[in-house]
């Protein structure tokens, strides 16, 4: 009542006036700025009454000091782990893959998240990828719960770069690696060929490579581009502003970079022209925010799978969509996460297996949004956690998985 006896009075005669004030006067009093149909407020206000714009009385705090507590109260149910053993598609470990000790510290985190396996996307290949199996062997405890993409090196694409890495991959499958991956987003975006061009994605010096994978039974995990923001003005309509403040290398200004578009050309060209090779998409290529483009692509391209690391945000801020999404192409979503982060994992199981609501993400840079669980059914969630994986990846250890 108060409100509106507000809004009706000084102010709501001011604005028949034609009176606008950015400052505005006593408390209560103030008359804002009227703005005509579909224009923004000015900068510092914002939409109180239809077309009446006003300022906040206090300095209004800057996103990254503005923390609002919830007073939702509502079920919460956490998730420290998994309901099913799960593979990570999408592994990055570091030093644990070259020492025994951390190896094993690593399986005691995957054991207190459900994590069954990790599978690492360091691009290892020769003598590296050696080393690292070597290690794997050694332990006991972890020799059946790590698997190793092997690493291409696009340096140098032209004349007779195809056979060299050919050879290489086989070489690598035959020491164990189980795919390729992780292939970077630099290509496309940052390698170049012999003769000093970029190197496209669709490249056909790079056609042999694809063939041997297929050939050769590796899936091919791909991370193209980024978030399409990223390619976008930085304002302050750009859903990234914080993370591209915080992180100024992942702007893709459009004068020295291919766009956005032009890179998922180049990379559905590169699925439709080898459909006998198993691709997976990383970050869910980049379309979790427009799940019907994931959808006609899934369609269209039945060698194409996605995974859904970093992406927990965009699933998230959708939880009816994503949950019909994940059950409609329940046979060609893979679990991954990206960056090895034992305390965030969780965060994916309780999207995935809970249908609580209004949950913090892990990272404020990347949404500045809450989370909804998506409650998939427990037969989709094996199928995402590790059976998908076990299907396109025939090298995977087959034994010990949940029925
Ligand atoms: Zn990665």
């Amino acid at each position: 009542m108060r409100v509106l006896h507000m809004a009706g009075g000084f102010g709501a005669m001011l604005v028949a006036l034609g009176v606008a004030s950015a400052q505005g006067g006593p408390p209560g009093t103030r008359a804002g700025t009227t703005v005509k149909d579909g224009e923004p407020c000015p900068p510092g206000m914002t939409e109180v009454r239809p077309r009446n714009c006003r300022a906040p009385e206090m300095p209004a705090p800057s996103i990254v000091d503005y923390r609002p507590r919830s007073t939702l109260v509502t079920a919460e149910h956490k998730v420290p782990k998994a309901r099913f053993a799960a593979i990570d598609f999408h592994g990055h470990p570091g030093s644990q893959m070259t020492n025994v000790a951390e190896l094993e510290q690593m399986g005691a985190e995957m054991d207190a998240m459900n994590l069954g396996m990790m599978v690492t996307a360091n691009n290892t290949s020769g003598d590296a990828l050696a080393k690292q199996l070597a290690v794997v062997k050694s332990s006991a405890k972890m020799k059946d719960r790590v698997r190793i993409l092997a690493g291409i090196d696009f340096r140098g694409v032209g004349p007779g770069w195809a056979a060299k890495a050919v050879a290489q991959l086989e070489a690598d499958a035959a020491a164990g690696a189980v795919g390729i991956g992780e292939i970077s987003k630099s290509l496309g975006l940052a390698y170049r060929k012999a003769d000093g061009t970029l190197l496209k994605i669709d490249d056909p010096d790079l056609d042999p490579v694809w063939d041997a994978a297929a050939r050769l039974k590796l899936p091919v995990f791909i991370h193209t581009a980024d978030p399409q923001e990223f390619w976008q003005p930085i304002d302050y309509t750009n859903e990234r502003w914080l993370e591209l403040g915080l992180f100024p290398g992942r702007r893709y200004p459009a004068d020295k970079n291919p766009s956005f578009e032009e890179l998922m050309t180049e990379r559905d060209h590169l699925f439709r022209t080898h459909p006998k090779t198993t691709f997976v998409a990383a970050h869910m290529g980049w379309h979790a925010n427009d799940l019907a483009r994931l959808g006609k692509m899934f369609d269209e391209m039945p060698n194409v799978n996605a995974e859904v690391g970093a992406v927990l945000y965009d699933i998230g801020r959708q939880p009816r969509g994503a949950h019909d999404f994940f059950i409609k192409y329940q046979d060609r979503i893979l679990f991954g996460k990206d960056s090895y982060q034992p305390e965030e994992y969780p965060y994916y199981w309780r999207v995935f297996e809970t249908r609580d609501e209004y949950f913090d993400y892990y990272r404020g840079y990347h949404a500045f949004w809450k989370l909804y669980g998506i409650d998939l059914p427990d037969a989709v969630l094996k199928k995402v956690y590790y059976q998908n994986a076990l299907r396109i990846t025939p090298a995977l250890p087959k034994a010990g998985w949940p029925k």
